[in-house]
């Protein structure tokens, strides 16, 4: 018996290592470590956690939040990382769109919040969402709503809000902060991919994302948080709108010969599936492919 004991001890023990040394790297996987980085004028980012960036604006009395993030633990982290900068409560969020990594971190702030958000952005969370892995933030549908632009003063600070067409989705909103001249752009900037991440079953659009980047670009900003990633200067998003419009004007211009995806993929050189994507997701020369093609029958 004593024998047997030991060796289901010692089977145990090694599952315990085994699970014990998978645990930390599949966790580390999923959320990654929090990082806060000052800007000017108390206003923040914080990447990490599971999902996209966040903003933390120091008001008067209280603290303007951009973005949740993806689940309530990395909502909670952003809370845990404004009380380490100021004592000051969380009063608003504001939500850049209503894409799952920007919004089911919601439930890890507190109830009560104004959410501020662009009006399609709402309608979109105002209608139960089918995907499983969905959060429920049905306790935190935003309570105050833009349709192309406002401008506002929150808590002592100047904010401008703007849609001006749809681009990754039909359900942006810039956040722009003209004293500080930075502005947060969500997923119409990915910093990882050179072209643009539109999602066409979200009524995005790659011409509308080229309308948004020039009106971005002309902002008096000098730095812009990209929903994933590091920051950008003016002139590198205006190399990257110069960069994806030339592109968009060669795909049409293939498109118009009457070339078929994989060959106009082949002239561009586009990898299948493209650097640095999530090969869920269309590429760029996929998704204009589909609107001209479209728009063409
Ligand atoms: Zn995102």
């Amino acid at each position: 018996m004593t024998r047997y004991r030991t060796i289901f001890l010692a089977i145990a023990f090694a599952l315990m290592v085994v699970v014990g040394a998978l645990a930390p790297s599949s966790r580390a996987q999923q959320f990654a470590p929090i990082m806060t980085h000052a800007l000017n004028g108390g206003v923040y980012w914080i990447e990490g956690g599971v999902g996209s960036n966040s903003g933390v604006v120091i008001g008067k009395d209280g603290v303007i939040v951009i973005d949740a993030k993806q689940t309530p633990d990395s909502g909670k982290a952003v809370m845990a990382e404004v009380a380490k900068l100021t004592s000051k409560p969380v009063t608003h969020i504001i939500l850049t769109h209503s894409n799952l990594d920007h919004v089911d971190g919601l439930p890890g702030f507190p109830k009560g919040l104004t959410i501020i958000a662009q009006e399609n952005c709402k309608q979109q969370m105002e209608h139960p969402r089918n995907n499983p892995q969905n959060v429920d933030v049905s306790g935190y549908i935003p309570t105050r709503t833009v349709a192309k632009k406002e401008s506002m003063t929150i808590d002592g600070v100047r904010f401008t809000l703007l849609h001006w067409a749809p681009a990754h989705t039909s359900r942006h909103l810039i956040i722009y902060l003209p004293d500080q001249k930075i502005a947060f752009t969500g997923d119409i900037t990915v910093t990882r991919l050179p072209y643009p991440l539109i999602h066409l079953d979200d009524e995005g659009s790659s011409a509308g994302w080229v309308e948004s980047m020039k009106g971005i670009v002309a902002l008096s900003a000098d730095t812009y948080v990209p929903g994933h990633g590091g920051t950008q200067t003016k002139d590198e998003l205006q190399q990257r709108v110069m960069n994806t419009a030339a592109r968009r004007e060669k795909i049409k211009a293939l498109v118009a010969q009457g070339k078929s995806l994989p060959d106009i993929k082949k002239e561009l050189g586009e990898a299948n599936p493209p650097a640095g994507g999530n090969p869920n997701f269309a590429s760029f020369t996929e998704v204009v492919y589909k609107e001209l093609t479209k728009s063409k029958s």
